[in-house]
């Protein structure tokens, strides 16, 4: 049986494109795994729901050679349980311009050898990303994921590593990420990001009291990729907690289904929609105090969650879109991010001393290996 092959792409290609509206949506194809990590975000179980292959197939088809994303991101749950699925999304992907990259858990490292059909996912994609973190590693031992890239880098993929870690002062991370850059001798770029307080981590996460916050415009720089639920729904950001359902869904972040709604109409929503816009360009707790709700001690999403509980922030939210000035701030807001760049964007989310490990393996032309030290 014959399949595609993917491109090369960088993870640093993807965090380019990071600021720019609509450039990428995220899918999450099941929420089962079969793992059953502490810190899981997505409460993820083998019984956990799933919906048919068909509804994401379908959404994937309504991608055309005008109108696409740049870029597709697979996951779960684990979203190798559905090999056949990444394949097909994949190469409808790659058939229009659209690249994809794939985030696993790598549930099948455990057994000697890549099942056959994951093997053809994993070839079919752009970008291959394994989640590795203390808690993973009593799952999965660091050496069966290391066996596993090492095939992958063997025979050309381009993968990346998504580390979670409590803190710059995290033992875990610095033996991690000095174990990966000797194993691959700086071939693999990693993404280190701080445990969230979701999932099965909400049961032992300690928040540290953070220090009040201003409300100046803090511009919210998820609400630019649509993400697709495991149920098929489409929102503005990959907020877990409204994913989950343990926040009602703010009417202002839902985007459509993908049952009903094709990739031009959920492009143009991203692009289009007020509030959208308003939380991309001001963030929502400037929004909730110059509307006049205020948001007291609510963090930053928290008070993001409220923005449509009350029946004056919408109108004003409104008008204050239609106003030219404001255009001109969301025009001057997307262009600084995206001439930040990946690393500016990376050290935004990153665990403080590790945003730069994103651009380890990347060639500058100029340069050479982007990141050495
Ligand atoms: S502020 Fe709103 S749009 Fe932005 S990440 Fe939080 S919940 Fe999502």
């Amino acid at each position: 049986m014959s399949f595609g092959r993917g491109e090369h792409v960088h993870l640093m290609e993807i965090l380019e494109h990071r600021s720019v509206p609509a450039a990428a949506v995220s899918i999450g194809l099941t929420r089962r795994c079969p793992l059953h990590c502490r810190h899981c975000s997505t409460e993820s179980l083998m019984d956990s729901e799933e919906y048919p292959a068909e509804m994401f197939t379908r959404f994937a088809e309504t991608f055309t050679a005008d109108s696409h994303p740049d870029f597709v991101l697979l996951s779960g749950g684990e979203a190798l349980l559905r090999p056949d699925l990444v394949r097909a999304i994949a190469e409808r992907a790659r058939a229009v311009g659209t690249r994809t990259h794939l985030l696993s858990g790598l549930f099948f490292a455990r057994r000697p050898r890549i099942p056959a059909a994951v093997r053809k996912a994993i070839d079919a994609v752009d970008h291959f990303s394994a989640s590795l973190d203390v808690f993973h590693e009593e799952e999965v031992s660091r050496t069966a994921v290391f066996r596993v890239l090492h095939e992958l880098l063997d025979a050309g993929k381009d993968v990346s590593l998504q580390l979670v870690g409590l803190g710059p002062d995290d033992p875990y991370l610095a033996d991690i990420t000095g174990a990966v850059r000797r194993e691959f001798d700086d071939r693999v770029p990693m993404l280190v990001v701080p445990l969230a307080s979701v999932g099965r981590a909400r049961e032992w996460f300690v928040r540290h009291p953070g220090l009040p916050r201003p409300v100046g415009a803090e511009p919210c720089a998820l609400a630019g990729w649509p993400v697709v639920g495991f149920n098929g729904q489409v929102t503005a950001c990959g907020n877990q907690d409204v994913m989950d359902g343990k926040v009602p869904l703010p009417a202002h972040l839902y985007l459509g289904h993908i049952a009903r709604d094709d990739w031009a109409t959920i492009r143009r929503r991203t692009l289009e929609s007020p509030m959208v816009r308003a939380l991309r360009t001001f963030g929502p707790r400037h929004l909730a105090d110059r509307m006049g709700a205020g948001c007291g001690d609510a963090g930053y999403c928290e008070t993001c969650y409220t923005l449509s509980r009350s029946p004056d922030i919408r109108p004003g939210v409104h008008e204050l879109v239609r106003r030219p000035s404001t255009a001109l701030v969301e025009q001057l807001v997307t262009r600084s991010l995206a001439d930040a760049g990946a690393l500016s964007f990376a050290r935004h989310f990153a665990v403080e001393g590790y945003a730069d490990l994103v651009a380890l393996g990347h060639r500058t032309g100029q340069e050479g290996l982007a990141c050495t030290g």
